[in-house]
């Protein structure tokens, strides 16, 4: 058998796909998973090449069965989403990571900590008053927090969305719109948004390299917006070193991937960083 690393998924058996009685299955599973605090987080580190620093963290959340076996978001935040646990799980990701984000800031590594958004929890009421209320409580500077919304959370209500983003911002905190180019935002919006950040979609970095023709060119194009609009921009999903070479190439020096770390345990993520740091 292939070598099992503790990041290692376990995949559903076919039987367990789809069907209403897996899917309800799940949901119990899921509410008595969040009761059992059977969620982790771990965080994948983020690199700037050009400075050679780890600049921040993705926080990804994983489900670890009590056997052990780590189950991948995929495989359940689409339930979470369709039965509104989600809002649950997302706001214990950030709880959870703001305290991580507080133990590195401590330890005086500069790092920011991003968090993914559900589109149910940016359009809930009390969103606000509940982040700030987090902030305050796990003592986490606001500055530190990145919010990672998709395009088509931001498009499902978009005055709501911006009022949404506004109010945080006026905290503190930063946005970055994810998995861009793959939604249907329009160029117009990004030129008004109050975001930060854009990432460049796991897919088209996927494809660099590869006979697909449309690959570079639009990768190159998401780089170019980004820069002309005064955004960051971070590619995911970068496992090559011809693809980092690519992306520096075209002036994108933000960088999270397999070529460096995957997503890590909190303990583990802190020692790579500190051992990449003193490279
Ligand atoms: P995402 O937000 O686009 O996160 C990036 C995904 O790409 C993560 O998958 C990460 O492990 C994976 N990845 C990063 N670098 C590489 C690479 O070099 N190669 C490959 N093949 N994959 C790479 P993960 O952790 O399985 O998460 C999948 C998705 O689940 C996330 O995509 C996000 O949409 C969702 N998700 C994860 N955690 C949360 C959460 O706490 N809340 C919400 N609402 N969604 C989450
Ligand atoms: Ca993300
Ligand atoms: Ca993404
Ligand atoms: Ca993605």
């Amino acid at each position: 058998a292939k070598e099992m690393g503790k990041n290692t998924y376990a995949v559903f058996s076919d039987e367990m796909n789809n069907g209403v009685h897996q899917k309800l299955h799940l949901e119990s599973d899921l509410r008595e998973a969040l009761a059992l605090n059977q969620f982790i987080v771990h965080y994948q580190p983020q690199i700037d090449i050009e400075t050679g620093t780890a600049f921040g963290v993705e926080a990804l959340v994983r489900w670890q069965k009590p056997d052990g076996t780590l189950v991948s978001p995929a495989q359940f935040i689409p339930v979470a989403e369709e039965t509104g646990l989600i809002s649950q799980l997302d706001m214990w990701v950030l709880e959870t990571s703001c305290r991580a984000g507080k133990i590195w800031h401590d330890l005086q590594l500069d790092l920011r900590v991003s968090v993914n958004f559900s589109t149910r929890l940016l359009h809930q009421n009390d969103i606000v008053e509940r982040v700030v209320e987090i902030l305050k409580r796990t003592g986490f500077s606001a500055d530190r927090l990145t919010i990672e919304i998709t395009e088509t959370t931001l498009m499902h209500d978009v005055t709501r969305s911006l009022r949404t983003i506004k109010a945080l911002r006026e905290h503190g905190i930063s946005f970055s719109l994810d998995d861009f180019g793959t939604g249907y935002s329009s160029l117009s919006y990004l030129r008004t948004l109050p975001i930060q950040t854009l990432k460049v979609d796991r897919s088209f970095i996927k494809d660099l390299g590869t006979n697909t023709p449309d690959a570079a060119s639009l990768v190159k194009s998401i780089i170019g917006l980004a820069t002309n609009l005064g955004l960051d921009v971070v590619a995911e999903g970068v496992e090559t070193l011809e693809q980092q070479e690519f992306l520096m190439k075209h002036n994108c020096f933000k960088i999270q991937g397999y070529y460096y770390a995957p997503p890590l345990p909190e303990k583990d993520a802190l020692i790579w960083i500190q051992h990449f740091l003193n490279k």
